[in-house]
């Protein structure tokens, strides 16, 4: 089978071996973006989804190796924003018309569970606003808790389908607590999101095809795939970035195969790359509102130059943006998109 044939197979079968996937992240970018395009325009239709991304504390207990947050990073001067910080950043973000906060941080204890609970209620009494955690692995009952206070959503990357790779660069956890971690998101009714990176060591094709794979069986709702990119203040610090391109054919594979997830182009792609994946399947974009005191502390990979700007004007500035490649800004709060069942054949 050639590309194009392999493309049509997975549109119309929503299935797809590791094998065809190989070929089409080997292959050209026209008609896998295009046709990737097209399935985007079908469920997503034109609306981009703009999001606002509070990152809270840069405390973590892990030591993922590639990540600049790790415990063993000692140059990092370390913050944590209060309950109040948290509320009243947030207020700003709905004021310039974020209907989603995503609530992310290292992992920090010092967020315990009622902690988090409160963050939830605060922010929920601020107007009708969708929140999405991203606080990494945590037990059942804080999930559960924090589902009942009310959050809607939850991003918990598996960051590679290679267990052995997995584990050589997460010390701290394995890969069976990272996907347990995801079945109980899915099984409390979270709008789960998962995700992973390109070029960390190791990683062939192969294990971009079961990444894409591992998204496709937990029917996620959300991906986030990102170019893994070196901090120098990490074990791989002296490694490659990811590929941009390579990244944009994940994102439109997942988008054929999938169908349905909320897509983002991610940050770490426009860092790298100054690309976006909107032309590849995406359909969504995040945007920091934190003070930028803090965001220049959040550096999971090197951060630069910082041009500061008021939430305001950064938002009117993405939408600018969006509307100048022709697409709509969302008015909605952006939930997952559900498929009646007759709609996949
Ligand atoms: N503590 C939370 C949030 C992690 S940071 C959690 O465990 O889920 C958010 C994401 O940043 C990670 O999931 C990872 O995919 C990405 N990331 C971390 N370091 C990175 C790097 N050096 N390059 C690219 N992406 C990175």
């Amino acid at each position: 089978m050639d590309n194009k044939a392999i493309i049509k197979k997975i549109v119309k079968t929503s299935s797809a071996s590791v094998k065809e996937i190989v070929e089409l992240l080997k292959g050209d970018t026209d008609y896998l973006f295009y046709e990737a395009d097209k399935i985007r325009q079908e469920y997503c239709k034109d609306e981009v989804h703009l999001r606002a991304i509070i990152e809270f504390s840069n405390y973590c207990r892990c030591d993922c190796q590639y990540c600049g947050l790790q415990r063993s990073n000692k140059n990092l001067k370390r913050y944590r924003m209060s309950i109040d910080e948290i509320a009243e950043n947030a207020k700003m973000a709905y004021d310039a018309g974020y209907k989603t906060m995503v609530l992310q941080s290292g992992e920090d204890s010092y967020y315990d569970s009622d902690k988090i609970s409160q963050i939830i209620k605060d922010i929920k009494s601020i107007g009708d606003i969708a929140i999405t955690l991203s606080v990494g692995e945590r037990d059942y009952i804080d999930y559960k808790k924090w589902r009942l206070c009310g959050a809607d959503r939850y991003l918990l990357k598996h960051e590679t389908a290679d267990k052995d790779i997995y584990n050589k660069l997460h010390p701290h956890s394995s890969f069976e607590r990272r996907i347990q971690c995801l079945k109980w998101l899915k099984e409390l009714g979270y709008q789960t999101g998962s995700g992973f990176m390109i070029g960390l060591p190791g990683q062939t094709l192969n294990t971009i095809a079961n990444d894409i794979l591992l998204l496709h069986e937990y029917d996620v709702e959300m991906a986030g795939i990102g170019p893994f990119i070196p901090h120098p203040d990490t074990p791989l610090g002296n490694l490659k970035t990811g590929s941009s391109i390579l990244t944009l054919k994940a994102v439109a594979i997942i988008r054929l195969l999938l169908k349905r997830p909320h897509l983002p182009t991610t940050t770490a792609l426009e860092v790298s790359s100054s690309d976006n994946a909107f032309f590849a399947g995406a359909n969504v974009i995040m945007r920091k509102v934190e003070p930028y005191k803090y965001r220049r502390l959040y550096e999971i990979y090197p951060i630069l130059n910082l041009r500061e700007k008021s939430i305001k004007e950064e938002r009117r500035e993405v939408e600018e943006y969006i509307k100048s490649i022709g697409r709509e800004i969302s008015s909605s709060k952006g939930d997952a998109i559900i498929i009646k069942n007759s709609e996949v054949s």
